[in-house]
């Protein structure tokens, strides 16, 4: 069902038209638009009055997209499984289904993922000054959103001492590392942010993937949410990826450390596979081997 190339947000949206289309176990709807007016996907498995629910993020960072298709991966067996009544690491997919919600986002950042795999296009109308920030017209590393702000520094965590850090090392819009202007000034964070507060009520845990490093973020400053330690011992368990502790630039305006911090879910920052970003795509299904537990297992750890 998974092409054997990476997606862009194109090929991710006529994916999931069709799969949503041909599988009503499939639920298509968008949370909003990207900078440059790309609808972000989401789609929510599990049944209307599932009492629980867990949440899956992937490619805040462009150069990371194939996390994407690990979701993609995840999410075509799962629709595989449930139409035959199978199961996964014991779980009857039917009975998860009945009992748990699973949302996922599979790109946040369509159009970063656009820059890095195409350019930025000659109709884009702030190409001048991508191109400027970027330093040039070869995007391959590129991972912020289309106007050159890091998402994952762009929740409300910790902003104004990241600012001053910003200030002191000279970080301005670019390829990675800039927080933007205020928390959710990205219509990408804001759409998920809305998305969050809205399902808040069921929500018990979030996952969200990254590339690169084998590793599990399960805190926040020492913060941790009641669940988090028990969790991230499994995770780490099923995975064998090690956990850690978020140091320097990674300490402030994290998806993780907003949900920590302000609404003390227990939340995950996954760092999938080992090389150099972009990890090359051939090695998606070694990767999908180290997460597929954790993807199917997660959602009955609560
Ligand atoms: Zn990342």
């Amino acid at each position: 069902m998974v092409k054997n190339e990476e997606m862009n947000h194109a090929s991710l949206k006529k994916f999931l038209s069709e799969l949503s289309f041909s599988h009503p176990v499939v639920q298509l709807s968008y949370i909003g638009e990207s900078v440059l007016g790309r609808e972000i996907p989401l789609v929510t498995l599990g049944e209307q009055n599932a009492p629980k629910s867990v949440l899956y993020v992937a490619t805040h960072h462009a150069c990371e997209s194939i996390c994407t298709s690990l979701l993609i991966k995840f999410l075509t067996e799962y629709v595989s499984l449930y139409e035959k009544n199978g199961s996964s690491y014991q779980i009857n997919i039917n009975a998860l289904h009945k009992m748990r919600k699973i949302y996922i986002v599979p790109m946040i950042n369509p159009d970063g993922v656009e820059y890095r795999l195409n350019g930025v296009g000659e109709n884009n109308p702030i190409r001048e000054r991508v191109i400027a920030y970027n330093g040039g017209e070869d995007f391959s590393l590129w991972q912020a959103n289309a106007r050159g702000v890091d998402l994952n520094h762009n929740y409300n965590a910790f902003f104004d001492e990241y600012k001053e850090l910003e200030k002191e090392r000279g970080i301005t819009q670019g390829r990675t590392k800039f927080s933007g202007e205020y928390p959710e000034s990205e219509p990408e964070t804001a759409a998920l942010c809305n998305l969050i507060r809205y399902i808040l009520p069921t929500l018990e845990g979030v996952i969200t993937l990254h590339t690169q490093g084998e590793e599990i973020y399960y805190s926040s400053r020492g913060k941790l949410p009641k669940k988090s330690v028990h969790v991230s011992k499994i995770l780490s368990k099923m995975t064998r990826y090690n956990l850690c502790e978020p140091s320097d630039t990674a300490c402030y305006g994290g998806l993780t450390d907003y949900l920590i911090t302000t609404h003390d879910i227990p939340s995950f920052t996954v760092e999938c596979g080992r090389g150099t970003n972009p990890l090359p795509y051939d090695m998606l299904g070694k990767i999908y081997t180290d997460v597929r537990e954790m993807l199917f297992t997660f959602p009955i750890l609560f």
